[in-house]
Parts: C-alpha cells; sequence; structure tokens
C-alpha cells in the first residue's frame, strides 16, 4: 500500500478495496460514492468553474502548466501508482505519464486559439452584420474512465475540458482510483485557487450511473461499447451531450516493398505491450501474399523472446481485469478450433493472470479472434491475394478505431491509408496518431463516436454561440414588417439571378 492509494473514505462509509492484478494484494480502499457524493463533487465544480471561465486565457494556461509541473515533479509516485493498479511495467507507466504531459500541455496552450472569438463573412443580404462565433464553456463536464490507461486516456477528456473552461466530475475505473485521486490531488495543490475544478469520485459501475444521473453538462465516456449503450441511455433521459471512446479490433496492411523488420517490431509492440489491453492496439494483420511468411517468422522471433510477469525484466505483465482471460481464451480457442494455425502459443499460453504472446494465422474471418475485441496479448496474421483484399478485410469489421499500414513509401501508404475506415490511421508505425495532441482520436461503429484531441478535442468541450452585431441600417431591410413590397420582390429577383449561375 503507498501514501497516494489510501482510503479517503470517511469512518463507516461503504468501501471497496483495489488489488494488484499480478499478486492480488490489496492496495488500498476507495469510497463508494453513491448519488449524494457525485451530487456533491458536480456542484463543488459548479461553484468553482465561474471563477474559472472568467479568468483570463493567460491564467488558465498558467494554472494547467502549474498542474503539468506538479505531474512532472511527481512522475515517479504517479507512475508507480499505475503500475500498481494496472500490473504494467514501470517503464511502461512511466511512458504513460510522459504522454499525458504532453498532452496536457497542448491543451493548455492552444485553448485559447482554438476556443477565441473568431470573425466570419457575412453575406450579400447581411452584409450590414459583423459575424462571429465564439467556443464557450459546457460548464460541469463527467468523465467515466477505463483502466488500461488510468492516466493517459482520461486526460484526453479531463486535460482538454479542463482547458475549455469548464469544471470536471471523474469517476475513474474501479481497478484504477487510486491514480485518478493522485491526479485531482495534484491539481488542488498546485492550483489550490481553483480546488474543486476537478473533482474525483470513486466506486463501480454504480457511481458511474449517479454521474450520467447528476446533470452534469456532457459525460465523456471511455470503456466498452457495451457499456456505453447503457450510460449513453441514461444521458438520452435528459438529453446530456453524450461522447463515446469505445473499443476496437485495429487491422495492420502490410505490402509487398514494406520493410518487414519494421513492420515486425512495430505489430509485436502494438499487439503485445500492456498485455494487448490498447484500445488501439494490434489485433489483426493482413500481409499481401509475398511477405506473409516471412513477416510472420519474424513476428513469432520477436514475440518469442518477450516474457510477461511481474518483474522488471518482463516485457508486459498480467491481465489486468481478471474476466477478461475467459475472452482471450474463448477467441484463440475459438481459432484454432476453426483452423487457425498457431504460429507461436496457442490455448495453453491463456493463464491467469499472466497469458504468454500468442500469433495466429489462417483464423477464419469469421472467428471471434477476427470479429470482436481480444484486448490481450495474441495477434492474428491472415495472408491477402494484395492491398485491395486487404483494405477490404480490415474495413470489414464493426470497429473503427486505429489503423496502420507498412508499405515501401510513405505517399504509397498515404493512399492506403485514406481508403481504410478508421478514425485514425499510422504509415510505418503503430499508434503514431495517439502521441500527436494535435491530431484527433476517436472512432464510428462499435469504437464510438465523438473526439478527443486536438482541437477538435477541445471543442468537444464547449458550447459554439454565434452573433451578429448590426452595424448599420441593412440597405434591404427584409426583417421587418415594415419592409415595402416592392423592396422584397427587387431582392428576391436579386437573389434568382445570382443563384441561377454556376
Ligand atoms: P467498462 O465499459 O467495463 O468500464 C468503463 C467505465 O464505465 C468504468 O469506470 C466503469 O466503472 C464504468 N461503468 C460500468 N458500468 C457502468 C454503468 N452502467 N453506468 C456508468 N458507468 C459504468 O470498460 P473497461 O473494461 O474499464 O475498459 C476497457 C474498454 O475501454 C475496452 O473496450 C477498451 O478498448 C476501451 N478503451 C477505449 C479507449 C478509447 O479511447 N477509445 C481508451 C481506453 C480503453
Amino acid at each position: 500500500m503507498t501514501d497516494t492509494t489510501t482510503s479517503a473514505a470517511a469512518p463507516g462509509a461503504a468501501v471497496f478495496t483495489t488489488r494488484s492484478p499480478a499478486t492480488g494484494e490489496p492496495l488500498a480502499e476507495h469510497p463508494v460514492d453513491g448519488p449524494e457524493a457525485v451530487a456533491r463533487a458536480v456542484e463543488r465544480g459548479r461553484a468553482a468553474q465561474a471563477g474559472w471561465a472568467a479568468l483570463p486565457a493567460s491564467r488558465r494556461r498558467g494554472h494547467l502548466l502549474a498542474w503539468k509541473k506538479a505531474l512532472a515533479t511527481e512522475l515517479d509516485a504517479v507512475a508507480r501508482s499505475i503500475a500498481e493498479e494496472t500490473g504494467k511495467p514501470a517503464g511502461d507507466a512511466a511512458l504513460e505519464v510522459v504522454l499525458t504531459l504532453e498532452h496536457l500541455a497542448w491543451a493548455a496552450r492552444h485553448a485559447d486559439r482554438v476556443l477565441r472569438r473568431r470573425r466570419v463573412g457575412s453575406g450579400l443580404f447581411t452584409v450590414h452584420q459583423r459575424a462571429s462565433l465564439v467556443h464557450r464553456p459546457l460548464g460541469v463536464v463527467g468523465v467515466i474512465g477505463p483502466w488500461n490507461y488510468p492516466l493517459y486516456t482520461p486526460m484526453g477528456s479531463v486535460g482538454y475540458a479542463l482547458a475549455a473552461g469548464n469544471a470536471v466530475v471523474f469517476k475513474p475505473s474501479e481497478l484504477t482510483p487510486g491514480t485518478g485521486v493522485l491526479m485531482a490531488r495534484l491539481f488542488d495543490s498546485a492550483v489550490p485557487e481553483h480546488a474543486g475544478l476537478l473533482g474525483v469520485v470513486t466506486g463501480p459501475a454504480s457511481t458511474g450511473d449517479a454521474l450520467a444521473r447528476s446533470g452534469v453538462d456532457k459525460l465523456a465516456f471511455t470503456g466498452s461499447p457495451g457499456t456505453a449503450r447503457k450510460v449513453m441511455a441514461v444521458c438520452a433521459e435528459t438529453l446530456t451531450p453524450f461522447l463515446a471512446e469505445c473499443g476496437g479490433k485495429d487491422a495492420v496492411i502490410v505490402t509487398a516493398d514494406a520493410d518487414l523488420d519494421a513492420a515486425a517490431d512495430a505489430i509485436v509492440w502494438g499487439a503485445l505491450s500492456n498485455a494487448g489491453q490498447t484500445c488501439a492496439g494490434v489485433e489483426r494483420v493482413y500481409a499481401v501474399r509475398e511477405v506473409h511468411a516471412a513477416l510472420c517468422e519474424r513476428v513469432v522471433e520477436r514475440a518469442g523472446a518477450l516474457r510477461t510477469g511481474a518483474g522488471q525484466e518482463a516485457a508486459y505483465g498480467p491481465m489486468t481485469l481478471p474476466g477478461q482471460v475467459g475472452i482471450v481464451e474463448r477467441h484463440v480457442s475459438g481459432a484454432v478450433a476453426e483452423g487457425a494455425r498457431a504460429l507461436l502459443g496457442g490455448p495453453e499460453s491463456v493463464r491467469a493472470p499472466f497469458v504468454s504472446p500468442v500469433v495466429l494465422a489462417g483464423v477464419p474471418e469469421g472467428a471471434a479472434a477476427m470479429t470482436e475485441e481480444t484486448f490481450g496479448p495474441v495477434v492474428a496474421i491472415n495472408e491477402v491475394a494484395d492491398v485491395d483484399e486487404a483494405v477490404e478485410r480490415a474495413n470489414a469489421s464493426r470497429y473503427s478505431l486505429g489503423a496502420a499500414v507498412f508499405c515501401g513509401g510513405g505517399r504509397a501508404g498515404a493512399a492506403i491509408a485514406a481508403r481504410l475506415r478508421a478514425g485514425a490511421v499510422s504509415v510505418n508505425s503503430v499508434l503514431g496518431f495517439a502521441a500527436v495532441p494535435a491530431l484527433p482520436f476517436g472512432g464510428a461503429q462499435e469504437s464510438g463516436f465523438g473526439r478527443i484531441h486536438g482541437e477538435e478535442g477541445l471543442r468537444a468541450f464547449t458550447a459554439v454561440q454565434s452573433t451578429t452585431v448590426q452595424r448599420f441600417a441593412p440597405p434591404i431591410a427584409l426583417t421587418s414588417f415594415a419592409v415595402p413590397a416592392a423592396m422584397r420582390d427587387r431582392a428576391v429577383r436579386l437573389a434568382r439571378s445570382l443563384h441561377r449561375r454556376r
């Protein structure tokens, strides 16, 4: 137990215990926050938000950068909390903090430019109007997060919503509440004059449900599509806007002229890092016939050299969510039973809590391992006749989150990327897009909707207000009962002749 994850529960309040996924050892107790506690956090956020939104943009930026500095100063403690709660290796946890810092810095530095008032042109009949728009904060944003990247993933909503002038109430996953609590504690210590602007409520599904019902002005959800449906249904009752970042079944396409060593290296990392528990992790690979065997050989060689476990030498750690092991087992056994070849590992590799790498080939496209999110250290490498078939198969998924293309030329790779139905595509790398804060991130279909990160990610937590200021009396006053019929007719004639032209 560390002092970053000890219980914040009031004496006598209901609590739950987090446990190390690697050892099962208890880590800490946290309160089970119910509707009253959630309502208090929302109220507190609402009270703090008005002052936050009224700050000059430069002050808000300064405060967010102070928070970033606090997270960077406490990087080791934050990474330790992530590693303890998820089981991922310390190095991976530190990398997660680094990526988070990059995103927070970008949101803090770009919010004013993206959201401030800007002029737009007015039309022929509105030439007397000065037209502008501004993106205003929504108020209090609720954020419900997952456990696989307990700092980086929620920061895609939390940091951008705060930068846009909102308060946030964050409900971390019940597997990783300590990291969420620490995140908010560091905000309060770095920005004491706005303490309470970022509130954290802890607990299971019922706490998330209470947050969805709490009257927040938008709910940003990251998690599985099944839960997204439930939360969205609750939000629908009050027309609370909803953003869903859900799972993926990301495909990688490997062309005949690709650098196979680079492709294999990236595929192994994209599929196995974090024990495969990455929403935009590599789950399917489509390699053209000419290079399929050579690619498989390279992937098996690299993946076979990796060890899972709890120690420093482990490439990746345990399955964080115990229930996921059964899903991984079902996918691997099902694929093999349906005729897939297990090139490395197989059903016997799937043991709780550590699952050894599994590389499959020739997996029937209808097998669960190809159609459902596996979320484990498993990759399927299927052979295709050509790039057209690879694109067709990659797109034939209920998910569309990320994808990657390995190709001899960047321009040719980008042309293939443009044919993929995915929210983000990396050419000659995997997950490249997730590390660029200026790039929006999100998917479609079972992967959800809406975007976090980048300019769209800032605008996602605002409402646009359009304004016109009349500068002089209109030459053709159409919005008055006093307009003479002859003037209206002249306007109609003018519009007709103008719009009849091409
Ligand atoms: P999950 O759906 O089980 O839970 C997500 C969150 O929702 C948790 O905080 C949970 O407590 C809460 N929740 C559960 N039931 C609820 C309810 N009825 N009402 C309100 N809240 C409820 O998902 P998970 O297992 O924590 O996360 C893994 C999933 O998240 C995977 O599918 C993964 O692909 C996805 N994910 C997506 C992204 C992305 O950005 N697209 C990032 C990370 C993870």
